[in-house]
C-alpha cells in the first residue's frame, strides 16, 4: 500500500526508560508504516542531553517553534540519585521546564476514556480537560517568615518616575507570622485566555475559567474581566456558532459540579488550583496511562503532546533484567497521534487527520472491544490472574493488526 503523505515535518523528541522502549515500538509498528512523513529527531534520552550541556533540549524546543508540532517522549528529570547513576556533569533541568519557557504557552491534559474501565469517579463518562496557567503566582512568590513587631507594606515603584504606591498589608504583633508577595502579568493571563478559547473551539467543548474573586476582588477579579473581555470580544460568536458557552464559576463551586458531572467540558485554572485539581482529575480517572498533555501556543499553532505519565523507571529494572513488563503504552501512543492530528489540521491534509483518529480508536478498541489491555488496566477492573493481561509489546502487536485490519486509506 502507499504511504499517506505528510506535508511538513513532525519534531520527535526521544527519551528515557521504558517510555523510550514504547516510544520506539509505536514509530516503527504504528506510524511509519502508513506515513510518510519527515520527523525531525532530537533525542533527548538522559545522555544525549548530558553529552551536549542540555543544548539539545533547546534545539528540539527551536525546532518545534520552526516546526509548529512537537511529539514528545517521557524523559528522566534528574536528581542526586540519577546524577549519581549516569555519572552526570550537572544536575540539568527539567526539560519540559525547558521547552515550556522557550515556547511559551499552556499545558492541558486530558484522560482517556474508556467505557469498560472503570473510573474512581464513576460518573466521569467524558473527559475533563484542564488547563494550568503555569506562571506566576505561589510559584514565583516572594515569601518571608517575620519574627518581631512591624508593618509589612507593599511598595511599587513606577519605573517613569511617578510616586510609589505602598500598600499596607498588616501590623504584626511581638511573635511575628509569615508574608508573601506574589504576582502575574495581564500578558501572560491573556495568553492563558487565547489558549484555552482556541482549544475548547477546536475540541467543541465548553469552557469554564475559575478563580476565588470573591475574596481576591483585584487579583483573580483581573483574571476574570481578561477572560470576559476577550471572550466578548474574539470568541463569542464562534463560541455560539458550535453551541459552546464560556462562563466564570468560583473555584469551589466549580470543584463541587465537577464531581458531579459527567465530564466532557475544559477548565482554565490558575496555577495553585491547576496544579492540585489536575491530580484528582488523574485519580479521579484511573491510570495514569491513560493521561495525555499538550501544550498549546497563544495563536494555537505551536502544539507539543506526550503522555503525562514518567518513564516507568519501576518497569525498566525489570526490563533491563530480561523480566517480563506490562507497561501501558496507550498514552504514548495518544502522544504520536494528537500532532500527527494536529499537523494534519495545520497542513490542511484530511488524510493525516484521519489516520490519526482511526489509530486512536483502534488503541481503545483493542481495550473496549477485543478486552486486550495492560496490567494496570486489567487491575483497575479488579483481575489480578495471569490471563487477563498482555505484555508490554503484545499490547502494542494487538493494536497494529487491529489497525491494520480496520483501517483503509
Ligand atoms: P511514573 O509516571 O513513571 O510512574 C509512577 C507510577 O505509575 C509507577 O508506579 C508506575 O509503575 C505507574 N505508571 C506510570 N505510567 C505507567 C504506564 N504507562 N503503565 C503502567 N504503569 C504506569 O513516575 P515516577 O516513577 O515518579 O518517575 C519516573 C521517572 O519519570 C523520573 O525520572 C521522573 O523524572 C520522570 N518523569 C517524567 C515526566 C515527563 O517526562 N513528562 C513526568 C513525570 C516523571
Amino acid at each position: 500500500a502507499t504511504k499517506i503523505k505528510v506535508a511538513n515535518p513532525i519534531v520527535e523528541l526521544d527519551g528515557d526508560e521504558m517510555t523510550r522502549v514504547i516510544w520506539k515500538s509505536i514509530r516503527e509498528k504504528l506510524i511509519l508504516p502508513y506515513l510518510d512523513v519527515d520527523l525531525k529527531y532530537y533525542d533527548l534520552g538522559i545522555e544525549y542531553r548530558d553529552e551536549t550541556n542540555d543544548q539539545v533540549t533547546i534545539d528540539a524546543a527551536n525546532a518545534i517553534l520552526k516546526y509548529q508540532v512537537g511529539v514528545k517522549c517521557a524523559t528522566i528529570t534528574p536528581d542526586e540519585a540519577r546524577v549519581k547513576e549516569f555519572h552526570l556533569k550537572k544536575m540539568w533541568l527539567s526539560p519540559n521546564g525547558t521547552i515550556r519557557n522557550i515556547l511559551g504557552g499552556t499545558v492541558f491534559r486530558e484522560p482517556i476514556v474508556i467505557p469498560r474501565i472503570p473510573r474512581l469517579v464513576s460518573g466521569w463518562e467524558k473527559p475533563i480537560i484542564i488547563g494550568r496557567h503555569a506562571h506566576g503566582d505561589q510559584y514565583k512568590a516572594q515569601d518571608a517568615v517575620i519574627k518581631e513587631a512591624g508593618t509589612l507594606e507593599l511598595v511599587f515603584t513606577p519605573k517613569n518616575g511617578g510616586e510609589a504606591q505602598k500598600i499596607k498589608v498588616y501590623e504584626y504583633k511581638e511573635d511575628g507570622g509569615v508574608a508573601l508577595a506574589m504576582y502575574n502579568t495581564d500578558e501572560s493571563i491573556r495568553g492563558f485566555a487565547h489558549a484555552s478559547f482556541k482549544l475548547a473551539l477546536e475540541k467543541e467543548l465548553p469552557l469554564y475559567m475559575s478563580t476565588k474573586n470573591t475574596i481576591l476582588k483585584k487579583y483573580d477579579g483581573r483574571f476574570k474581566d481578561i477572560f470576559n473581555e476577550l471572550y466578548e470580544t474574539t470568541y463569542k460568536k464562534e463560541f455560539e456558532a458550535k453551541k459552546i458557552w464560556y462562563e466564570h464559576r468560583l473555584i469551589d463551586d466549580m470543584v463541587a459540579q465537577m464531581i458531579k458531572s459527567s465530564g466532557g467540558y475544559i477548565m482554565a485554572l490558575k496555577n495553585y488550583d491547576g496544579d492540585v485539581q489536575s491530580d484528582i482529575v488523574a485519580q479521579g480517572f484511573g491510570s495514569l496511562g491513560l493521561m495525555t498533555s499538550v501544550l498549546i501556543t497563544p495563536d494555537g499553532k505551536t502544539f507539543e503532546s506526550e503522555a503525562a505519565h514518567g518513564t516507568v523507571t519501576r518497569h525498566y529494572r525489570q526490563y533491563q533484567q530480561g523480566k517480563e513488563t506490562s507497561t501501558n503504552s496507550i498514552a504514548s501512543i495518544f502522544a504520536w497521534t494528537r500532532g500527527i492530528i494536529q499537523r494534519g489540521k495545520l497542513d490542511n491534509t484530511p488524510d493525516v487527520v484521519k489516520f490519526g483518529e482511526a489509530l486512536e480508536k483502534a488503541t481503545v478498541d483493542t481495550v473496549q472491544v477485543d478486552g486486550i489491555m495492560t496490567k494496570d488496566l486489567a487491575l483497575a477492573c479488579g483481575k489480578t490472574d495471569r490471563s487477563s493481561y498482555v505484555l508490554t509489546e503484545e499490547f502494542i502487536d494487538a493494536v497494529s493488526s487491529r489497525f491494520k485490519k480496520t483501517f483503509s486509506s
